[in-house]
């Protein structure tokens, strides 16, 4: 019988401030980034009870201790000052902080910076129980992370969340750490900022990044980050072996733990994602993760099919949690 548990930091409550961000894909009115996602995810979470749930609690000093390891101040002065600009409305306008090559296309709307850093205050959280000695550790957090660069916005992300609990633990004395993004899209912000940190191991199986967001070609900053794109869509047992290699390599580089960018969007049907993966996949991801014997937080990036979120949650859940051995 196992004694794992799954420690879930939960957003604190906005109270109103935050108004959701519209993401329409090519048309397709499904696929908003809205706080619905996470109720569904936590439904799915809801179902095993080795999960505790508790909310997010870190000081807002700490934050930005952390988020000024990993953002340019003057980015963070851009998104505290459209924070208070707006009330109730989205602006989209040509900002000059965007990823090269790349058009803004993510609009700023009321508490954009107050939504964005509970969301890496969740990430934080997450982090935290990790350096607690947790062995499993999941932030609820949104909007998603993981195309907040250094300086630079886009694809519905403002600041780095997993970055943010990469940094969290290293503070916390763990080293190396890991990062896999598992999210169909490429984390071009996660890449970014990983760069100038080749104590950080980063790993990705993404969508080819020709075909989907962000739209142009990514190469490797080093020998501590490796790539693995498809261009179409994978069968399961492609994608598990991709699985496989990452958290092979992840090991041999010695991670000590690893932080996981969780995208739901890699299922049938999402309207963000192009893939034909059955939800059931995520308790095969998350037994492979398992095997690893990594400690891990888990990080939320995208998946914005509501139907289907709760599910994909409870099958990674069940995975990570080695129900199959009981
Ligand atoms: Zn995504």
């Amino acid at each position: 019988m196992s004694h794992l548990s799954l420690e879930v930091s939960l957003q604190k409550e906005m109270q109103g401030a935050a108004s959701p961000i519209i993401v329409t894909s090519e048309g397709n009115q499904a696929g908003r980034e809205v706080e619905e996602r996470s109720q569904c995810i936590i439904k799915g979470l809801q179902r095993l009870p080795e999960c505790n749930f508790s909310t997010a609690e870190v000081s807002d000093r700490y934050i930005d201790t952390i988020l000024q390891q990993i953002h340019h101040q003057e980015y963070l002065e851009f998104l505290a000052h459209w924070n208070r600009a707006l009330v109730g409305e989205e602006l989209l306008f040509e900002y000059p902080y965007v990823d090269q090559g790349i058009e803004a296309d993510t609009p700023l709307f009321e508490g954009v910076y107050d939504l964005s850093r509970e969301g890496a205050r969740t990430a934080i959280a997450a982090a935290q129980q990790i350096a607690k000695g947790a062995s499993l550790a999941y932030a609820l957090c949104r909007p998603p992370g993981h195309h907040a660069g250094p300086a630079w916005l886009g694809g519905y992300c403002f600041l780095n969340n997993a970055v943010a609990a990469v940094v969290t633990l290293q503070e916390s004395g763990i080293d190396p750490v890991g990062l896999i993004d598992i999210d169909f899209h490429f984390g071009n912000g996660s890449a970014a900022l990983l760069a100038s940190r080749p104590d950080v191991w980063f790993g990705s199986i993404h969508s080819s990044t020709i075909l989907s967001y962000p739209y142009k070609e990514v190469h490797p900053a080093s020998d501590g980050q490796v790539f693995i794109p498809f261009s179409h869509s994978p069968s399961s047992e492609e994608y598990l072996t991709a699985v496989e290699q990452l958290i092979k390599k992840a090991l041999s580089f010695g991670c000590a733990a690893m932080v996981v960018s969780v995208g739901y969007d890699i299922i049938i049907n999402d309207p963000h994602g192009g893939w034909h993966l059955p939800p059931s996949i995520f308790e095969k991801i998350g037994q492979i993760f398992a095997q690893s014997s990594m400690p891990l937080c888990l990080v939320q990036e995208g998946g914005y099919l509501l139907t289907a979120l709760d599910e994909c949650a409870y099958q990674f859940g069940l995975g990570l949690l080695g129900y199959d051995q009981k």
